[in-house]
């Protein structure tokens, strides 16, 4: 790759004079205004799921919370272009980033939670992102290297499902990753696909940080007896198959659908004790976890050929 020429701030996208330069050039200043970027980010996060539904960016924003709440600075990077929805969830559909000249500015949550996502440049709620990879490819650039994070402690990006181009472009792009966390409903049809995400992740020498078990079972309200509405442990007995860390389960909860639809995430409302103590209890998991990584130096780069 060239040598970095290039003193601008911003990315060659919005740049106007950016026809004088190559695009190895280009791809070098991309790469190192990122780079600088990420480097006041201590953790990097993925959070995967083999499919859609499972509940991915509910946990993603969840433990995101959970986290600010606690005192960390944490980022909230939505990494799903055809369905970003971490903005609804959040109750932040109407607002718009501005910029500085050190880049865009992420929204900023009650709970001090920076937030990036396509939903917040698109024209109509009802807008549908219809891109192939390179584009999706130059937004990841943009999202990591053009947003101002400032310093964080953990950097959380929610990928769509599956195992495409978005996730890809993230292990490219960021020369660590401290792992990616899996999320799956107990269910045979859902495990299936885990288990295709599992093995995704280590293709791309993505350490896996562990498995959430989502819709795990329901207290019934009226006979409080409890009901395993997609049954229950197939994300447990699939981690301990694949010799992957348990993260812990989240139980049906109807409260999680009206809260993420209001913006107003569970772990920030009152009540709901048992599926808040999960998320609380997975948030615990994962960052003990992250010490013992980091005693032992497990800190991988992502490999993408
Ligand atoms: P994904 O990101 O995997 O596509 P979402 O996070 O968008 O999934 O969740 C899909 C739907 O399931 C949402 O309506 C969400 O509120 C709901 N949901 C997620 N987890 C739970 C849960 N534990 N209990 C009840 N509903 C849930």
């Amino acid at each position: 790759m060239s040598t970095e020429k290039c003193d601008e701030k911003k990315g060659c996208q919005s740049c106007e004079t950016s026809e004088k330069c190559s695009q190895e050039e280009k791809d070098a200043h991309e790469q190192k205004m990122l780079d600088e970027k990420m480097a006041y980010v201590k953790h990097k996060f993925m959070v995967v799921s083999g499919k859609g539904g499972v509940g991915k960016s509910t946990v993603a924003v969840n433990l995101a919370v959970t986290l600010a709440k606690e005192g960390y600075d944490v980022g909230l990077m939505d990494a799903d272009i055809h369905g970003p929805n971490i903005p609804k969830m959040l109750g932040l559909e109407d607002e718009r980033p501005g910029a500085t000249k050190e880049g865009l500015l992420p929204i900023t949550t009650i709970h001090g939670l920076k937030v990036i996502s396509i939903a917040f440049f698109l024209q109509s709620k009802d807008d549908a992102v219809i891109w192939r990879g390179p584009l999706k490819h130059s937004l990841i650039i943009q999202f990591l290297g053009e947003v101002c994070w400032g310093d964080l402690d953990y950097l959380i990006i929610d990928l769509p499902p599956g195992t495409g181009d978005e996730a890809l472009s993230v292990a490219h792009l960021l020369k660590s990753i401290d792992g990616a966390v899996i999320v799956t409903t107990p269910q045979d049809v859902a495990l299936l696909d885990s288990r295709k995400a599992v093995t995704f992740t280590r293709q791309l020498k993505i350490p896996l940080v562990g498995i959430v078990e989502n819709m795990s079972g329901f207290n019934c309200p009226h006979c409080n007896k409890s009901i395993d509405l997609f049954k229950k442990g197939g994300g447990e007995k699939a981690a301990r198959d694949m010799l992957i860390p348990f993260l812990g389960r989240i139980p049906i909860d109807p409260e999680i659908v009206v809260s993420g639809d209001s913006g107003k995430p569970l772990v920030a409302i009152p009540g709901h004790e048992e599926a808040k103590n999960a998320f609380t209890e997975i948030s615990k998991s994962w960052r003990k976890l992250l010490e013992e990584k980091s005693k032992v130096g497990d800190k991988k780069s992502a490999q993408v050929t």
